[in-house]
């Protein structure tokens, strides 16, 4: 896991045309970041993710993409 400066941050972004809804996401985020509305993910809890970007490669679907995002006080 990479520890990131306090004001940086990870965005966590599904694919509503790649996603399935499979779940696998809901079950293997350890932070419990994603849920399944309407029969797809949605990372509802992005700003807890703690960016050891497992979702990269535990969906099975390529939905899951991330980006660092800076805030500025
Ligand atoms: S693991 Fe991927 S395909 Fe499955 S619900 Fe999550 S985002 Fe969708
Ligand atoms: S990077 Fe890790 S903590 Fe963040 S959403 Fe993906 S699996 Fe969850």
């Amino acid at each position: 896991m990479l520890t990131s400066p306090p004001n940086l941050f990870v965005d966590v972004f599904v694919d509503r045309l790649l996603c399935d809804g499979c779940g696998y996401c809901v079950d293997n985020c350890t932070m419990g970041v994603f849920t399944i509305v309407n029969g797809r993910a949605e990372p509802f809890k992005s700003e807890i993710c703690v960016a050891c970007f497992r979702c990269h490669d535990f969906c099975p679907n390529h939905a899951i993409t991330t980006r660092w995002i800076m805030r500025i006080a």
